[in-house]
């Protein structure tokens, strides 16, 4: 059986949850995840902001405003008076809820249970209009089998137990419907993946079943070779390796969610990121081989801190390098890149929370420099050393722009460079003038 999960933009209107409605009906029986409808998960973040605000009104302003948003949906999605008034008595019952948040500000109000309301009900909506015409779609609650640890990992174990119950207690439903994003937490409450998620879903849901595909439908004929956000002409790339795909995710390209390779390459299911938009294109294929020899693509992550501890204390020494790793351990900071000289070291990560107590610590070895507001460019592809004239390709492309910290060889996938946010734009052109 595939998975098929679409996101935020391919449910975002009535028209647009018809145009799926239309692509997932070909007789295959499959697992639908969805998204909420876009925009929907950040006005529920800015209403709980006016909720941690104290500002009722404001939070009542905005509920009511999407409340209407919605009710245009489903005058334009249904057809019959019998399922209009269906999804109106359904989506009354999320609003409810959200609205009760605002009734006393001496209640506590649950962030994350007003966040789940985007996906319980973008998916209301589409399994009733499959419903409406005809298909007998069934809906999964993701809150039944979906599940985190103590430590906000995926509790697979759970899943694989508890998601399979439910499908077989439907086994002739041509479609499953299922929420992305959202999850109970160990105590059972209500908890979600983090935001952008609902990838996340599909490939535990895809590694769950041992799913025979997982396919990320999206609003872009799959991986572009570039951020295309900032670059012009971007190309997508056909085929990536897990380890290719995983890298490009984790440093910026915001098409994935950076933890959703991991279990689809733990189970060896391909990965293919389609346009909803363009459903013949043929998108990317994640999987393990590809094509080697060629660099592949280049991603940017934002919001990086280096921090360099120079000593000399380091000449010479062991030990030094655990001493200062133990101190992020400590404080549950992970770190991204790491570049060595025999007087310091620098590292670099996008975690800030405990970075006075992290510099209050390290100064115990060196001296402390800390640069803030910066970027890591990832150039992306068969890196492998033997492949003689990549590195002085990508570092020739960077030959204006001021580099603070190179890292290459730590696998054989990636060349990484850290640079200021100003540079960035003017870093990802170059890299495609030169690269592609
Ligand atoms: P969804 O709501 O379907 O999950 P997202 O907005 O999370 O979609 O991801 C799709 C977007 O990712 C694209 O519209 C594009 O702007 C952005 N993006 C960033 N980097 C890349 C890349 N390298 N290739 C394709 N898309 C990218
Ligand atoms: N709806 C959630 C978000 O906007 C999850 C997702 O779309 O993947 O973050
Ligand atoms: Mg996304």
């Amino acid at each position: 059986m595939k998975v098929l999960k679409f996101g935020g933009t391919s449910v975002g209107s009535a028209q647009r949850m018809k145009d799926v409605a239309k692509l997932i009906c070909d007789g295959e029986q499959k697992i639908v995840v969805l998204s909420a409808m876009s925009g929907t998960t950040n006005t529920l973040v800015e209403i709980s902001d006016y909720l941690y605000k104290k500002n009722p009104e404001g939070a009542n302003e905005t509920i009511n405003k999407l409340e209407k948003k919605y009710a245009g949906v489903i005058e334009e999605l249904y057809s019959t008076d019998e399922y209009k008034n269906k999804a109106k008595e359904t989506l009354k019952f999320n609003f409810d809820l959200i609205r009760s948040f605002t009734k006393s500000l001496f209640t506590m109000f649950e962030e994350k249970v007003i966040l789940a309301q985007g996906e319980l009900m973008s998916t209301a909506l589409v399994n009733m209009y499959l419903n409406e015409t005809g298909v007998k779609s069934v809906m999964i609650p993701a809150l039944d089998y979906m599940r985190i640890d103590k430590n906000g990992e995926p509790d697979t174990a759970y899943i694989k137990e508890h998601l399979p119950k439910l499908l077989e207690a439907a086994p002739d439903a041509p479609i499953y419907i299922t929420q992305g994003f959202i999850c109970r937490n160990p105590y059972g409450e209500i908890d979600n993946l983090k935001r952008g998620g609902s990838d996340y879903s599909a490939s535990l849901i895809g590694g769950a079943i041992k799913a025979e595909e997982i396919q990320i439908w999206t609003d872009i004929d799959g991986m572009h070779n570039n951020d295309p956000r900032y670059v012009e002409g971007t190309k997508p790339v056909r085929e990536l390796l897990f380890e290719e795909a995983a890298e490009l995710a984790y440093f910026g390209a915001k098409i994935l969610h950076p933890t959703c390779i991991l279990p689809a390459k733990i189970n060896n299911i391909p990965v293919r990121l389609l346009n909803t938009m363009e459903p013949d294109a043929p998108g990317t294929t994640i999987y393990n081989k590809s094509e080697g020899g060629k660099i592949k693509a280049v991603a940017a992550k934002d919001g990086i801190t280096a921090i360099k501890i120079k000593s000399g204390r380091m000449l010479l020494a062991y030990g030094f390098l655990r001493k200062v790793f133990e101190i992020f351990e400590s404080y549950r900071t992970a770190i991204d890149m790491i570049t060595t000289s025999e007087v310091g070291v620098s590292v670099t990560i996008d975690n800030t929370k405990y970075l006075n107590e992290i510099i209050d610590d390290l100064k115990k070895f060196g001296t402390v420099t800390v640069d803030e507001d910066m970027v890591i460019i990832c150039v992306v592809g068969d890196l492998e050393w033997n492949n003689i004239g990549f590195e002085t390709k990508v570092l020739d492309a960077m030959k204006d722009i001021p580099v603070r910290m190179v890292s290459y060889g730590g696998s054989n996938y990636n060349i990484s460079m850290l640079i200021k946010a100003e540079d960035k734009k003017r870093a990802l052109e170059s890299l495609s003038k030169h690269l592609f």
